[in-house]
């Protein structure tokens, strides 16, 4: 072999291994926006994208200008994926409330918090109707989603994620019969690994249909490290009318309550029609609304500072 034909191989070899570098740095960096194609967060990806393609219309002309360009890609990314991570965290609650059963949350009295759950969608009609009742009022939720219901309406399901509203784990097949610990996983597990698909969030929360928690679906969840979630205010708005739902949210409501509604499952259009209502007689007590782990947040940090005022 020549002198020139081995420099020009190792030069060859040279390049190939550039490009192989440039390549797997640059699928390193573009990776995550590629993986959250999956995921439902079309208007942060779209954003990425809108400003990534603008930044390939102007031609890169030296090598500076190449490397800015990838730093800002790689700040943007990290920018998707905090929110992604906010994403999957807005129904996650505090590690001391892992494990236990929530009936409402203890504040002080001048912390006027609530919060609105909507248990057995997602549905048609009824839970976009709520989900709009909802961004009128600027309020957002937490609902308790049954797995076969959001395996056939998972687009009402993304809706109602892309939203903002926390998520919760209502069973598989919400039925009210005894579970050996395989069947409750089975029910929780397979829920929960639907709620992630679908919309990139990692509840902690478990609320047992029926309220039943001596059948071994709370037991297993607790023993999962899901906050068991109940509720202090019971509209029974399944079988009451408007009136009467409206009366049975006002009579029980508290500071630090939860307030359990229906979005499925059923005809829920009396919960519809009295909703309107009942946030504005909530509000007009002095009321403000929060999700299940904010309320759960709420006593962490009122404690904190209770314990910080006590030092
Ligand atoms: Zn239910």
């Amino acid at each position: 072999m020549t002198k020139l034909k081995r420099l020009l191989m190792r030069r060859k070899t040279l390049i190939v291994a550039f490009i192989a570098a440039t390549g797997s740095f640059l699928l390193g960096v573009t990776l995550p926006m590629n993986l959250r194609a999956n995921q439902p967060l079309a208007p942060i990806q779209a954003q990425v994208l809108a400003v990534s393609h603008s930044q390939e219309e102007q031609p890169i002309s030296n090598i500076n200008q190449f490397s800015q360009a990838i730093a800002h890609r790689v700040e943007l990314s990290e920018q998707a994926l905090a929110q992604l991570q906010e994403i999957r965290f807005q129904s996650g609650v505090p590690s001391q409330f892992q494990g236990t059963t929530i009936r409402e949350a203890k504040l002080d009295s001048q912390h006027k918090a609530i919060a609105l759950t909507f248990d057995d969608g997602p549905w048609p009609t009824t839970t976009t109707q709520i989900l709009d009742i909802l961004k009128e009022n600027n309020i957002k939720a937490t609902f308790f989603w049954v797995g076969k219901y959001l395996q056939t309406y998972p687009e009402i399901g993304k809706q109602v994620a892309q939203a903002g509203h926390a998520i919760g784990n209502h069973t598989w097949s919400h039925e009210y019969i005894k579970y050996n610990e395989d069947g409750a996983a089975r029910e929780i597990d397979r829920t929960s690994s639907l709620i992630e698909q679908l919309t990139g969030i990692q509840t902690s929360m478990f609320r047992p249909p029926g309220g039943i928690l001596n059948n071994g679906l709370a037991a297993y969840a607790q023993k999962k490290n899901y906050a068991v979630v109940m509720w202090s205010a019971d509209s029974f708005d399944w079988r009451s009318l408007t009136e009467s739902l409206m009366d049975n949210v006002m009579r029980q409501a508290n500071s630090g309550g939860i307030v359990l509604m229906h979005d499925g499952g059923g005809n829920r259009s009396r919960t519809v029609k009295v909703l309107p209502d009942v946030i504005a007689r909530l509000r007009k007590e002095g009321y403000i609304f929060v999700t299940v782990p904010e309320l759960l947040q709420m006593q962490e940090q009122e404690l904190q500072h209770q314990e910080t005022a006590q030092k």
